[in-house]
């Protein structure tokens, strides 16, 4: 081998390597956790401990050291997003911006029938009436369909075109069935719908709005996807659906396949979020206190594949694509 031929082999051995490193150094920015609880369980808010055993400055504490910036929260019932919305001075201390979502159950019973249940439509509302502390709640759910044909019960129908006219989101754990049947129950059927004369690209859909949305001076509903298909999806499947509907968002804790080696993107998986980097964003699902106890992990976790992405790519997901969604800082630091 002659020595420019050496050399040449080094250069591409030192970037190889220089690569796979960089391909290991954690994402290091602002996080939204777009899946978050703060159930009566890890906090009754007026019972001290043990009632409480995961109080504001515990949460908040978690959210802070982890570069939590912002948080989509809702609560069974309503009075734990209600606490973290109210905690003006705690959540700006911790740097944690609250986005409060109204949660459909009042207890565990209301799972299984908030989609035929009037009194829950009632409650919604009465809390979109009402607002929270933080302003005006942006969205509804995470509600659960364990079988698709309930995402047409009366109620469904009723939320899901409400959220169209509110401008509002929905963050739904349902299978991919549901996300067709809840995205038909809406006024857009989950298109783009864009005032004439303006390109179908231009501005991308995820800052497009419907014309009667724009109209109002909103952008329309997002249909929130928990966990981008929790009992697994195909990842065609997943793609047709993001093709189909430009409103469909993935969120995704608890995703089967997601990552592989070295808590890496599993390769299919890392090349539909390249596919679709603005509408994929991560969470928590702190549904049980477990999670809470978790939370340095999980995002530990998030991290290490956000770091695996080319950068503009991990901060899309990591942050800017929630906080276009909502309306704040994309630019915001990564103080930890
Ligand atoms: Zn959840």
């Amino acid at each position: 081998m002659g020595s420019v031929a050496r050399l040449s082999g080094l250069v591409a051995l030192g970037l190889a390597l220089m690569r796979s490193a960089f391909a290991q150094t954690p994402y290091a920015g602002p996080l939204f956790d777009a899946h978050l609880h703060y159930n009566d369980e890890a906090c009754v808010h007026d019972a001290p401990s043990p009632g409480c055993p995961h109080p504001l400055t515990d949460v908040l504490a978690r959210m802070q050291r982890n570069g939590v910036r912002a948080v989509l929260a809702n609560s069974r019932p309503n009075a734990g997003t209600l606490a973290l919305a109210g905690a003006h001075e705690q959540t700006r201390a911790a740097g944690v911006t609250v986005v409060p979502f109204v949660r459909l159950y009042r207890n565990r019973a209301d799972y299984s029938g908030w989609f035929a249940d009037g009194t829950i439509a009632e409650m919604v509302q009465t809390e979109l009436a009402r607002g929270t502390p933080a302003g005006a709640y942006r969205g509804l759910g995470e509600f659960h369909l364990y079988d698709s044909a309930n995402a047409n019960g009366p109620v469904a129908k009723q939320l899901m075109a409400l959220a169209e006219q509110k401008d509002l989101a929905i963050l739904a754990h349902v299978d991919d069935v549901a996300i067709d049947l809840l995205m038909a129950n809406t006024p857009s059927k989950g298109q783009i719908d864009l005032p004439p004369g303006r390109p179908k690209a231009d501005p991308p859909p995820r800052v497009a709005a419907t014309h009667a949305a724009a109209e109002r001076g909103g952008d329309g509903m997002r249909l929130i996807w928990a966990h981008t298909g929790i009992s697994g999806a195909s990842i065609e499947r997943v793609d047709e659906l993001f093709t189909r509907y430009p409103r469909l968002m993935g969120e995704l804790s608890y995703r089967p396949g997601l990552t592989c080696d070295g808590g890496q993107l599993c390769p299919e998986w890392r090349a539909l979020l390249l596919k679709y980097p603005e509408r994929f964003m991560i969470g928590s699902d702190t549904w049980v206190n477990q999670r809470w106890l978790y939370y340095d992990e999980l995002m530990q976790g998030y991290r290490a594949w956000l770091g695996g992405l080319p950068a503009d790519v991990a901060r899309r997901i990591a942050w800017n694509n929630g906080a276009q969604l909502f309306g704040f800082n994309q630019n915001a630091p990564a103080t930890r």
